[in-house]
């Protein structure tokens, strides 16, 4: 079904200067008022589809040159927004662009709001909303792994995940309404096991897409990761060694970091941040024990820690005082010096650190590196790099939320199935978990949703 709204313009490239800029027009009119500005080299007449037309474009009908374009028409419904299109290339600069989107919008158009192209391809089923929110999750990516995520969400894989997930919901609800509709007759009823069954196994798999948000999000936007230990157990080196760079100043001298130093490394495909802290021990120095509690505020923001203890030396109080630092963190433990006659075990580490992941590394011959980057991207994103592209994973707020809610929904049906409540209120708590399935693809959505998914696009897209 095609909507027919007023025909909107907007100027689709990012501000400034670059070589070509593309001046986007979307609607029923879109293809008549770019006509009426537009003066083909050859020819006259209204743009057609899928030709490419050279000329000069007016400010307003029988006006004066703007600049010289190409022009070129997508007739709806093939086209981005599901309605005729016309796209105008000029010169790249702001002020040329500008002044054709003002031509275009004096022949009849009107400025298009955030993201209304966009609202528009889902108003006529181009994309459902999980598809256009990951059109805005695409352009803002700012890593590979962003990247990978937003476009296998473009391509639709959480849109047929949560359609499958939804269609499981509506088949338990049919049972239920089957055995009410022929209560009296002799259709076989669910068993109760069937339901049990279909519930909780649909119920496993919702959580598992609820409990991925926190991975997709850290893979999605990346990072950050703090390298924590007592002075002079190699974090500066490390720091180093894995940046490929020297980030941090390393000296034998204990307490020289004093400031969180970052580097900015990738691990599967996400940008992983790393801060050097300063060494924990009790500092009588007052600008050292600064540098401690800024310490405790990168552990704080990071979502995983690294905590280095020196292989070559025995453990002692100030790791314990790194330990106290970062219990119920996520942590990694590195056993560094690897290169070094060992004086402490993994048994000692343990009793220090819980069961965390050690590795042992040698930050000085870069020995074990590779095995660091894989424990922290497992912990950060719980992934390989083999099943990372396979999981559905999700990572806006908005899919968080209707999914939980979708999972309330489910629990008080099972809750209910288990008590023996009547039918309808199992079958009504079904209705309304595939309900708030259908918020994330947009199947039953209303405007505020949409206006606040839209509003946080960019201009011209
Ligand atoms: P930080 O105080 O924890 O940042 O430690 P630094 O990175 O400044 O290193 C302290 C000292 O240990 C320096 O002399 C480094 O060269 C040395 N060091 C760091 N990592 C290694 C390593 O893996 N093997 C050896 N043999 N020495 C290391």
């Amino acid at each position: 079904m095609n909507v027919r709204l007023e025909t909107i313009a907007a100027i689709a490239t990012a501000p400034g200067a670059g070589g070509v800029a593309i001046i986007r027009v979307s609607g029923s009119d879109a293809r008549a008022i770019v006509g009426s500005i537009f003066r083909r080299r050859s020819g006259h007449g209204i743009p057609t589809s899928r030709r490419v037309y050279v000329g000069q474009l007016v400010d307003r009908p029988g006006g004066g040159v703007v600049d010289e374009v190409l022009v070129f028409a997508m007739k709806g419904p093939h086209s981005y927004t599901g309605e005729d299109v016309v796209e105008i290339q000029c010169h790249g600069g702001s002020l040329v662009s500008q002044r054709v989107l003002e031509s275009v919008c004096v022949a009849g158009a009107r400025p298009a709001q955030a993201g209304e192209f966009t609202k528009r391809a889902f108003l006529n089923g181009r994309l459902d909303l999980a598809q256009a929110e990951a059109v805005a999750d695409l352009i803002m990516a700012s890593s590979e792994g962003g990247r990978r995520l937003a476009w296998s969400q473009l391509e639709g894989t959480l849109s047929s995940r949560v359609r499958e997930l939804r269609e499981t919901i509506l088949r338990a609800r049919a049972l239920c309404e089957v055995a009410l509709d022929f209560s009296d007759e002799e259709v076989p009823g669910p068993t109760e096991e069937e339901l049990k069954l279909q519930l909780s196994g649909v119920r496993g798999e919702l959580e598992a897409l609820t409990q991925s948000f926190e991975r997709g999000r850290l893979r999605y936007q990346g990072a950050r990761v703090a390298l924590v230990g007592r002075p002079n157990v190699g974090k500066s080196s490390l720091l180093n060694a894995m940046a490929g760079r020297n980030r941090a100043l390393v000296t034998p001298i204990a307490g020289t970091t004093r400031d969180v130093v970052e580097a900015s490394i990738v691990i599967l495909g996400a940008p992983v941040i790393l801060m050097d802290t300063a060494g924990f021990r009790d500092a009588d120095d007052v600008i050292e024990a600064m540098g401690i509690a800024r310490s405790r505020g990168a552990i704080d923001d990071a979502a995983c820690v690294v905590v280095l203890l020196d292989r070559a030396s025995p453990l002692g109080s100030e790791d314990e005082l790194v330990a106290e630092a970062v219990r119920g963190k996520k942590t990694v433990a590195v056993l560094n010096k690897a290169d070094l006659t060992s004086y402490t075990t993994c048994d000692e580490v343990r009793a220090l650190l819980g069961p965390v992941p050690i590795v042992e590394v040698s930050a000085l011959t870069g020995a074990g590196l590779g095995d660091l980057s894989h424990e922290v991207g497992r912990l950060l994103f719980g992934a390989s790099e083999a099943s990372e592209d396979e999981e559905v994973v999700i990572f806006r707020v908005r899919h968080r939320d209707a999914a939980r809610k979708a999972l309330e929904h489910l629990a008080r049906a099972e809750a209910a199935q288990e008590e023996g409540s009547p039918l309808e209120l199992i079958a009504s708590d079904l209705v309304a978990a595939a309900t708030a399935l259908a918020d994330i693809t947009g199947d039953v959505t209303c405007e505020d949703v949409l206006d606040r998914v839209f509003a946080d696009f960019c201009l011209g897209k």
